[in-house]
């Protein structure tokens, strides 16, 4: 089974921003301010479930920080979910939406559940009382949630309608919408995409080239699905793939046309392309060219990191490495595109899609694209000509333009 170690704690993801703050010289008012989340609510969750029974599930909503906009973020339906683990994906968006440029701060929300194990209309029912009851903390222009893991556009599309029918109907308040409902076109591919844009764009400075690069790639649920789909189109060869239960590896390249994506959890290896079984563990340890950890946070630790053969690391999933694995990695000379950056094209196309709710007009798929690899681009230059200049690694060049984009924007507005 893939399962992390122990989920995301805040204080590794401070860790990461401590040290952006010391290399920025950061005073220490100010410092505090964009360490802590600004707002935490926890919610109790009750549920009618099919049976009758009411069964009480707990509910989190954290807002980290709003100088740049909106908070945003997604909302996590997971057996694990936590205060803590929250509070870091809250920060993790801040520094996200940040460093892509967003017009947004970052927040994150969660319920504490196993969405595999609930009825359609427990899932239903659960989604509008958690809406309901952090009802006052969201708007179109305070805080806007979207899928993440355990939730998809059907979550989104409850979420809506739950919030609409206490302030009319209003789709910019999620993103990740079915296109029906407001969705963006792209949305749904969107964190994969911007993956393999990112491939194409680093591709130089990575030292990597398509023909013989071979890429393997942990999870495949939303993002690993379509992270694998699109890297094998740009002809990189995919030689392993997992999920829940373990992978498959072929080191003449798998076949993923076939591959369905979001197959329910559970579905064991049925699904997956031909290939010898391998497990999580043994997938990360691959030798390869590339490794996309896109499934859960904190699976490379200081434990396995010293046997990941990777010269490269894309963390499609948030947190993947915990920092020691990261120190370690960093002192062998691998090269590690950090996650905000990495899996930020989920919530590039859900800012299209607010932006498109807000204008009520549709944008055409190649249109989302092309902005889609724009905001991938910018960014990894930004990212590249600071790590290069200050001879730091790409998370701690992506980590010091976020800490600073953000603390400019607290101190333009002069409310310290
Ligand atoms: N849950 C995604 C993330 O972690 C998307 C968030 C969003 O679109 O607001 O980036």
């Amino acid at each position: 089974m893939l399962v992390a170690e122990k989920t995301i704690s805040f204080e590794q993801v401070s860790l990461l921003y401590d040290r952006a703050a010391d290399r920025l010289g950061m005073p220490q008012g100010i410092r505090q301010m964009l360490r802590e989340p600004w707002r935490e609510l926890q919610v109790q969750v009750p549920v009618r479930m099919d049976d009758g029974r009411i069964e009480v599930f707990a509910g989190y909503r954290v807002q980290h920080n709003g100088a740049r906009g909106p908070y945003k973020g997604g909302v996590r339906f997971h057996p694990d979910a936590d205060l803590e683990e929250v509070r870091a994906l809250a920060a993790l968006m801040t520094w996200k939406t940040t460093l892509l440029d967003l017009p947004f701060g970052g927040s994150k929300g969660s319920v504490q559940c196993d969405p595999s194990s609930l009825s359609n209309g427990e899932l239903n029912r659960l989604t509008r009382r958690y809406t309901l009851n952090i009802e006052h903390l969201l708007a179109p222009n305070r805080d806007i949630p979207a899928p993440d893991l355990g939730t998809n556009a059907q979550t989104m599309a409850w979420m809506m309608d739950a919030y609409g029918q206490l302030h009319g109907h209003t789709p910019a308040i999620v993103t990740g919408k079915p296109v029906e409902m407001g969705g963006s076109l792209g949305r749904e591919a969107a964190t994969g995409r911007g993956v393999s844009f990112l491939l194409e764009e680093a591709a130089k400075a990575l030292r990597l080239s398509h023909v013989d690069a071979t890429v393997v790639v942990q999870g495949c649920g939303n993002v690993g699905s379509w992270t694998a789909r699109l890297v094998d189109e740009l002809g990189y060869k995919v030689v392993a793939i997992s999920n829940l239960e373990g992978g498959v590896y072929n080191a003449k390249g798998l076949k993923l046309s076939h591959m369905t994506e979001n197959r329910p959890a559970g579905s064991g290896l049925s699904g997956l392309p031909n290939g010898d079984f391998i497990t999580n563990s043994e997938l990360l340890e691959l030798d390869c060219d590339v490794l996309i950890p896109a499934a859960i946070d904190n699976v490379i630790t200081e434990e396995n990191a010293p046997n990941v053969r990777a010269s490269r690391i894309l963390e499609a999933a948030n947190h993947p490495l915990t920092p020691e694995a990261d120190d370690i990695l960093a002192q062998r000379g691998t090269v590690v595109l950090p996650d905000i950056l990495v899996n930020a094209g989920g919530v590039v196309v859900s800012y299209f899609e607010w932006s498109q709710n807000l204008q009520e007009f549709r944008w055409e798929e190649d249109r989302v694209n092309q902005e889609l690899r724009k905001k991938m681009s910018t960014a990894f230059q930004a990212i590249n000509r600071r790590s290069l200049a200050d001879k730091t690694t790409y998370r701690e060049a992506a980590f010091d333009i976020a800490v600073e984009r953000v603390a400019r924007a607290v101190e333009l507005r002069g409310f310290v």
